[in-house]
């Protein structure tokens, strides 16, 4: 998938400017950078969650112009191959968590609900939650909460998952076990982009990374070059100093 010369404003605030970014299919795509400087803003764009005023968005047989309105048809298909995944988790709290999993595949899906329940299983049991489809999410530690949403965003069948800040909610011990799911997907060649703070996790899972400051691409390559001591680049090594 590919932003090509998006613009985003604000108010009177230009978040994003002639922006132009690929996020390769099968490949894990990891955006860092300070607060503030528009990493969600792209995450949202990709999903239609953000609309740009204007740019172009390409995805499969998909050639959004974000400058024209963007048809039904457009960002249904869009919204269904982008799953999200948010740093609160969002579950719907009056729902298990199969009830939550189970939700997309059945109403959006038209899948039954045996199908559905059966997928959740495994889907489930790949998060390493295979015995809590009965819970309700407040009885889940936050690192639980994480993985079924990410259960719950794979059970769409989505060709790529959006993770914003997935882990920043958490304590260090129960972030492990949501990344840990997420290095497997990435061993999977599930296609995802990941905003994330942590610096480590980033090295190990991405196959690219997108450094973003005040808007603006400061690095787009690969994350050997990113974390080189000897980079060049003083504001990428400055940034990877205050992080680490
Ligand atoms: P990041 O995810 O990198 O922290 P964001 O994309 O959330 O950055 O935000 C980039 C800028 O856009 C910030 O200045 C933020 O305040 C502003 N912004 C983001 N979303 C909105 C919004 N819905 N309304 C107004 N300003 C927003
Ligand atoms: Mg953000």
């Amino acid at each position: 998938m590919k932003l090509t010369n998006i613009n985003k404003r604000f108010g009177n605030k230009n978040v994003l400017k002639n922006t132009t970014l690929e996020f390769p299919a099968g490949k894990t795509t990891v955006m860092v950078g300070p607060s503030g400087s528009g990493k969600s803003t792209i995450l949202r764009s990709l999903n239609l969650l953000v609309m740009p005023e204007s740019g172009q968005y390409d995805f499969d047989e998909h050639h959004l112009d974000f400058s024209q309105k963007i048809s039904n048809k457009d960002k249904l298909a869009i919204r269904q191959e982008t799953g999200m995944v948010f740093q609160d988790y969002n579950l719907f709290p009056n729902k298990t968590v199969l009830g939550n999993i189970i939700e997309g595949p059945t109403q959006v899906l038209k899948q039954s609900k045996k199908e559905a329940i059966a997928n959740a299983h495994n889907l489930l049991t790949k998060v390493g939650l295979a015995d809590y489809g009965d819970a309700y999410p407040n009885e889940l530690s936050g690192g639980q909460a994480q993985r079924v949403a990410i259960a719950r965003a794979l059970a769409m069948s989505p060709k790529y998952i959006l993770l914003d800040e997935p882990t920043s909610a958490l304590d260090p011990e129960l972030e492990l076990s949501v990344l840990r799911v997420l290095l497997q997907l990435a061993a999977e060649k599930q296609s995802m982009v990941i905003v994330t703070h942590n610096m480590v996790f980033a090295k190990h899972v991405a196959d690219k990374i997108i450094f973003v400051e005040n808007g603006e691409i400061l690095y787009d390559g690969t994350p050997d070059e990113f974390f080189a001591p000897d980079n060049p680049n003083e504001r990428v090594k400055n940034f990877i100093a205050s992080m680490t």
